[in-house]
């Protein structure tokens, strides 16, 4: 049974009230609320066992090294990951993509080689690429997608050369919700030999993730958008590759020796992990991993995808709705216009009504360009929400469509 009231009492920050209005928290795309036992594992953490970890003999720093790899233990299981060599601890998608991006093109790349991407990238899976493009001169080419935004997978398989060194694709589209068939593409890409990178950004909250079943060379995903702290995330990679790519950032931690004449890298994971980790944050990771699957993430999908099947069928309903994505596959996300209304008026609106929702362009302006439209306002679903809140969120924007 999936106990609803019970689990909203978990979030402190849902029965909070703005403008006088009770919450209507809609913008999970972005971030997450936190349960108790999240912010719970910080406090405790930094009031009780907080010492630096890995470096120390004395007692808290051997507790605090215990927590945190506790914690590398736990996602390497969420995800099904083969080893903890594998799991790398990043301040999150963001710097786990850079990370891939940097190490990957210095080692593996030369000039004119390329890096498919697809036309519904997040900003973070295109510029970490467009650096490397202007530094080494490799080549992006962009798999394109239909009206109901899906990518077109037989334009996709043509893009494919001699030259192709990597596939980065997005599991689930922040903007659209459409989940990518991932699993295929990567078989597709792995029959030209070419390793894939997935964005797991906006699929890791909301469905059951395993790198070994999607073949995965490469996974990259947030704490904070899965209901951990901000601050921390990680990069998946297998481990042969990761054996063979370069650190991305020097310092403590991912040496085994230092002179001045020559210095050794420390092993996996460690080697790409410079300097103090955010080992509060990992603890706290770990604990909303274990929340998530407390629940079980079969049953927080099946009423994310009740909520969105409810939420598309009432959307569809006003007058002048245009809803942006409508792919057979989608996960909790619907990005819209109303008639007219510019997506900032909409959002100021319904943020008056207590209902908080994403406008702009959601980092995916290459997206909006393929659309033609500047911005959308974006609601996205956590598995704390309800259908009163869509309904909520349907009188909200009736009313906002009468004033224009
Ligand atoms: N990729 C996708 C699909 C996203 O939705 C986001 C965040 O919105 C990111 C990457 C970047 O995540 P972060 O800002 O946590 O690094």
């Amino acid at each position: 049974m999936y106990d609803i009231s019970k689990i909203r009492e978990d979030f402190p920050i849902l029965s909070r009230e703005v403008y006088g209005k009770p919450l209507v928290y809609l913008d999970n795309g972005a971030t997450t609320q936190k349960p108790r036992s999240v912010v719970e594992a910080i406090t405790n953490e930094y009031y009780s066992v907080n010492a630096n970890v890995h470096r120390g003999v004395h007692f808290l720093s051997q507790q605090a090294t215990e927590l945190h790899e506790a914690s590398r233990e736990t996602v390497r299981r969420f995800i099904n990951a083969r080893s903890t060599n594998e799991i790398i601890f990043t301040r999150g998608t963001t710097e786990s993509i850079n990370l891939l991006a940097s190490s990957f093109a210095e080692s593996q790349m030369q000039a004119g080689d390329e890096v498919i991407v697809s036309t519904m990238e997040h900003h973070s899976d295109i510029v970490p690429w467009q650096l490397q493009a202007a530094k080494r001169g490799i080549v992006i080419k962009v798999i394109p997608m239909n009206d109901k935004g899906e990518l077109l997978q037989d334009a996709y398989k043509q893009l494919f050369s001699e030259k192709t060194k990597l596939v980065c694709v997005m599991h689930v589209s922040n903007v659209l919700g459409t989940v990518n068939p991932v699993k295929e593409m990567i078989a597709e890409a792995h029959a030209h030999g070419v390793p894939v990178l997935v964005d797991g950004a906006q699929s890791v909250p909301h469905m059951k993730v395993d790198v070994q079943d999607l073949d995965a060379d490469f996974f990259a995903f947030s704490g904070h958008k899965v209901y951990g702290p901000t601050g921390v995330g990680v990069l998946y990679g297998k481990e042969e590759w990761l054996d063979k790519l370069p650190p991305y950032q020097g310092g403590g931690e991912m040496i085994q020796s230092v002179s001045f004449e020559k210095t050794t890298f420390n092993e996996l994971p460690f080697k790409f992990e410079a300097g103090t980790p955010d080992y509060i944050g990992t603890t706290a990771l770990a604990k909303a991993l274990d929340y998530v699957t407390a629940i079980g993430m079969d049953q927080i999908a099946a009423h994310e995808h009740e909520l969105t099947q409810y939420a598309m069928q009432r959307l569809k309903q006003i007058e002048g709705m245009r809803i942006f994505g409508e792919a057979e596959h989608k996960s909790s996300v619907i990005s819209f216009l109303v008639g007219n209304i510019h997506h900032l008026d909409m959002g100021t609106l319904l943020d008056r009504l207590g209902i908080a929702v994403r406008t702009g362009h959601h980092c995916a302006q290459p997206l909006m360009q393929r659309l033609g439209i500047e911005g959308t306002v974006r609601a996205s679903f956590g598995l704390y929400n309800t259908k009163e809140e869509i309904d909520i969120l349907a009188a909200g924007i009736e009313r906002v469509s009468r004033m224009f």
